[in-house]
């Protein structure tokens, strides 16, 4: 049985020091009580060295990771440094990071360069239209093949997809992708997945969900939708909002 984990993705958020410390604490707390449920705070650079703990339940995320060991790249951050602080998952290709210039390309390496640290890849997937004709199919098969192309069947238990259909991300609950239809499309990643390294291997990969995840819709939406657990963006920004959908997923 593959582990179900939840991922707060807090983007660039909060303002100051003070408040991702208290924001940190408010989650740990929870998360140390977690039975079933992997919990993983992805805060930005600056907080990470602030969001340590010894609780094996909760782990720390990056959200963006530099594909080089070393060099002249102003500003980028290597997969050596954060598996230093103590980083255990990284989230590569969210589409905010798609939408300001990153390729399927660059997704691919940075994929490499987080596995060759023994750190998690975090993959993010996701149409900008869930059209009827099916179109997206084929752009999730191509951003798929992208992302793996070139990388180990061995590493193939050690990742994670999240898919987030980016017109779902930032919204209400009821915004969400409908359950009934995150099922179908988890089933495609799988057969996706298949062809690229059988069928066995395909469904050791966790297929998370991310796209306006609430307490509302949680429950629907693991349960129904057929995935290991959520990327969660908006509701990851309070405890408030983070927990409930924790104590959910743990309690299924
Ligand atoms: C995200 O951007 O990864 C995300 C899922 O955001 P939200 O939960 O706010 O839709």
């Amino acid at each position: 049985m593959l582990k179900k984990i939840v991922i707060g993705n807090w983007k660039l958020n909060p303002d100051t020091s003070k408040e991702a410390n208290k924001l940190f604490l408010g989650i740990s707390k929870l998360a140390s009580k977690m039975k079933k449920t992997e919990v993983v705070v992805a805060p930005p650079f600056v907080y990470t060295s602030l969001c340590q703990t010894k609780s094996k339940k909760l782990a720390l995320g990056a959200q963006d990771v530099f594909w080089a060991e070393q060099g002249a790249y102003t500003g980028e951050i290597s997969a050596s440094q954060l598996k230093d602080l103590g980083v255990k998952y990284v989230i590569v290709g969210h589409s905010e990071r798609r939408a300001l210039g990153e390729t399927d390309s660059q997704v691919n390496k940075k994929i490499k360069a987080v596995l060759k640290e023994g750190m998690t890849p975090v993959i993010c997937i996701g149409e900008s239209e869930h059209d009827t004709a099916g179109a997206y199919l084929s752009f999730l098969s191509n951003q798929i093949k992208s992302a793996f192309s070139g990388v180990s069947r061995n590493h193939f238990s050690n990742i994670i997809i999240a898919y987030e259909p980016i017109w779902a991300i930032g919204k209400n609950a009821e915004d969400a992708m409908s359950s009934r239809k995150l099922h179908e499309t988890v089933l495609y990643i799988q057969k996706i997945l298949g062809e690229l390294c059988g069928r066995e291997t395909a469904l050791n990969v966790r297929i998370i969900y991310g796209g306006s995840v609430k307490e509302g819709n949680a429950e629907d939406l693991i349960k129904n939708g057929e995935v290991k657990g959520f990327l969660v963006g908006g509701a990851s920004l309070s405890p408030e909002t983070f927990n409930p959908i924790l104590k959910i997923v743990d309690s299924l």
